[in-house]
């Protein structure tokens, strides 16, 4: 027992240190919206590989990516070719082809997701 009222006057003290962290926190916590943490939330449309492409932020960076026609903004289709590209089709357009990317359509993906990645990195942003 007696070990335990020795070392009593530490409580207070860490009591006050969790406290002030805990307010901190919170106020951060508070103040920061979920959906707009990553960097350059703002950045959620761009033109690349010749299409337009807008996507979201999460924690774990670019989501929901898709990629459309620039002429007339209808979303594009993918088609695989027998060669292993993936054409990116505007169905509005009488099915133009607007750009091609060698391997599966996810490769294009990939590809979009690290030039707009890259783009943040070197902060070559488009002017809004
Ligand atoms: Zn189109």
């Amino acid at each position: 027992m007696d070990d335990s009222q020795s070392s009593s006057p530490v409580w207070p003290l860490v009591f006050i240190v969790f406290a002030v962290v805990g307010l901190f926190c919170g106020l951060d916590v508070f103040s920061r919206d979920p959906h707009k943490s990553p960097p350059y939330s703002d950045y959620t449309a761009d033109s690349l590989l010749g299409a337009k492409w807008r996507w979201d932020w999460n924690v774990d960076g670019v989501t929901n990516l898709m990629c459309y026609c620039p002429e007339c903004d209808m979303q594009l289709v993918e088609h695989c070719d027998i060669d292993e590209s993936s054409n990116f089709i505007c169905e509005h357009c009488n099915d133009k082809v607007v750009f091609s990317r060698k391997g599966p359509a996810g490769e294009a993906f990939n590809a979009a997701t690290r030039e707009i990645l890259r783009r943040m990195r070197t902060e070559k942003l488009p002017q809004s």
